[in-house]
């Protein structure tokens, strides 16, 4: 396809990647300037109007470790937050556009054609702040974000999941059912994800993971590995541990000794510090023995994430796909097929988000062209979704599409057909008053609820003649709901205004609550005595920026210069 090609960029912790899809239907990774396939995200600002991004920030964090920010994924959704350097604040949206435009800057310097519509991808639980966070990095390096998808669902559509690409299913036959278990171990995360094909829906089932666990656990393992070696063979020597320079070189030799023993059975190893040295031989036997704890710790989060799939009418599971460069280790591959036993698949485990991210952009470019089509015929009004239209008139689309672009009819209206969606992946609510007169988190809507979802739920006023009602909508704070007034995030807060009097305390309020999937949520408050004119708000994050700040960050953002490092 060529026309309004839809790029996918996974905007990683830390790294991140582009890719579109081919002529030949492939997903392929976009190659930046010098070749490399993935941009460290990682910004340093040189001055007020100024930055370097990619590995020569990288290069300098300890030197300028002021001036250098790194991992800003983890302050995605956090309003408050902001990079002080150089006599500016950046928010996270800002700095991630900075890291965006050098990853589009890089690619189209390296030969692509100019990137405009993106797909990015974003953890699965990530919730509705920092998903408007990362569409607004989008907005702010100049893109146009078509859509966010969730990592693991963009792995498992890489992987081949629900033959998204394929000719493979036979016209007319439903999509069949599939189950994948997701497992994402990356260099300081680990995320476990069940994702479920069914009723041509792809969709996130349940989530888990420790986002303090990851490969740079496995390097520690092995450097006081080394370290006890070396104080064996020398008593009287300093603990390079304590040393932070020698301690950080451990660290790196560790970690380059875990990558070979991926490849081969046996390495050694040399430890000098402190006057002395000495080559320390280390097997994959050794490694896989050190940190069998660590192994089976993601083994457990496994198991507990199928088990919440199991609670939500989960039950089958047909293959589970390795994510993230730690999911290497060959033990990885052997312990989950011994566990679950079904095939345990790893390709391309560092690029499979972005490759799947890029199928998921060519989906909603086709489904785009499908939808004007049918559109300009008059088939289905504007704004409706392809199933809309008659299944007739839909598969002679597809076919109009096909033809204009090379590609067959069965794989476009396999591309329209089969569609992602999300869970919840936090929940949300109101706060209303308990039994003890406190206020107190309600929640209507639980994490992992299918979208869309609409639910309804009863209030009372607390007064006689209560003139005003401020509704106040929440988010979960933490992993689990908890209905105390300091676990939750205030989202949004309206007022039913102008009740008239005459109505009891415990006049009822109807809340409902209606999250599409685009996952923006929709309350709507209604009262008795203002029957016609039901309180509606869309969710507009409160700890988001204001409007206005983001006016001015933007505008921030378009005046600085990138320099090359
Ligand atoms: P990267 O994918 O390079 O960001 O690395 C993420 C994590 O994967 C780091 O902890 C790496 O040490 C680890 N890693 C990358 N390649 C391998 C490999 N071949 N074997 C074991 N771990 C790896």
């Amino acid at each position: 396809m060529n026309a309004g090609v839809v790029y996918g960029i996974d905007l990683g912790t830390t790294y991140s990647c582009v890719a579109r899809v081919n002529r030949s239907g492939d997903p392929e990774v976009v190659p930046l300037s010098g070749g490399a396939t993935t941009l460290p995200s990682v910004v340093l600002f040189v001055g007020p109007d100024d930055y370097i991004t990619g590995e020569p920030a990288r290069r300098l964090a300890r030197a300028r470790a002021d001036d250098v920010c790194a991992l800003v994924k983890r302050r995605m959704g956090d309003g408050d937050w902001r990079f002080v350097t150089c006599g500016r604040a950046w928010s996270a949206p800002a700095v991630s556009s900075l890291i965006l435009r050098a990853l589009v800057g890089d690619a189209a310097f390296a030969g692509a054609e100019s990137i405009r519509d993106v797909v990015i991808t974003v953890p699965a639980y990530f919730g509705d702040e920092e998903r408007r966070a990362t569409v607004l990095a989008g907005q702010y390096a100049g893109l146009s974000v078509v859509d966010v998808i969730n990592e693991p669902t963009a792995a498992a559509l890489s992987y081949g999941f629900a033959r998204f690409n394929s000719d493979a299913s036979v016209a007319g036959r439903t999509a069949q059912e599939e189950v994948a278990l997701v497992y994402d171990l990356g260099g300081g995360t680990f995320d476990v994800t069940v994702v479920e094909l069914a009723d041509r829906r792809v969709s996130v089932v349940a989530v888990d993971g420790d986002h303090q666990l990851g490969g740079a656990d496995w390097d520690e393992k092995i450097a006081l590995h080394l370290s006890r070696q070396f104080l064996d063979a020398y008593p009287d020597a300093e603990d390079p541990l304590d040393d932070s320079e020698a301690a950080q070189a451990l660290l790196l030799t560790a970690e380059r000794a875990k990558r070979e023993l991926s490849d081969r059975a046996e390495t050694t190893v040399g430890v000098e510090h402190d006057g002395h040295a000495l080559t320390v031989p280390f097997s994959r036997n050794d490694l896989e023995r050190l940190t069998s704890g660590l192994l089976e710790r993601t083994v457990t989060l496994a198991r507990s994430v199928l088990a919440a799939a199991r609670t939500r009418g989960v039950t089958q599971l047909d293959r589970v796909l390795l994510v993230g460069g730690s999911s290497r280790m060959p033990a990885v591959a052997r312990r989950l097929a011994a566990e679950l036993g079904v095939p345990v698949e790893l390709r391309d485990p560092d690029l499979a988000v972005a490759k799947g991210a890029a199928l998921y952009g060519e989906k909603k470019a086709i489904e785009r062209l499908v939808l004007a089509d049918l559109v300009s015929r008059g088939q289905i009004l504007d704004g409706a979704q392809p199933d809309a239209a008659a299944p007739e008139d839909l598969a002679a689309a597809c076919r109009r599409l096909a033809a204009a672009f090379g590609l067959t009819a069965e794989r476009v209206r396999r591309t329209v057909e089969v569609q992602v969606v999300n869970v919840v992946s936090r929940g949300f609510g109101v706060l209303a008053l308990d039994r003890f007169g406190e206020r107190s988190a309600v929640f209507l809507v639980h994490r992992n609820d299918r979208l869309p979802v609409a639910v309804r739920r009863s209030f009372g006023t607390v007064r006689d003649d209560q003139d005003v009602v401020t509704v106040h909508v929440v988010e979960q704070g933490g992993g689990v709901e908890s209905t105390r007034i300091d676990d939750v995030k205030i989202i949004a807060q309206a007022d039913i205004t102008g009740i008239p009097p005459g109505f009891p305390a415990g006049t009822p309020i109807e809340i409902t609550f209606r999250m599409g999937f685009d996952g923006i949520l929709e309350v709507t408050a209604l009262h008795e005595g203002l029957a016609d004119q039901p309180l509606t708000v869309r969710v507009e994050t409160s700890a988001a920026l204001s409007q206005a700040d983001v006016a001015r960050e933007r505008d921030a953002v378009a005046r600085l210069r990138r320099r090359e490092g």
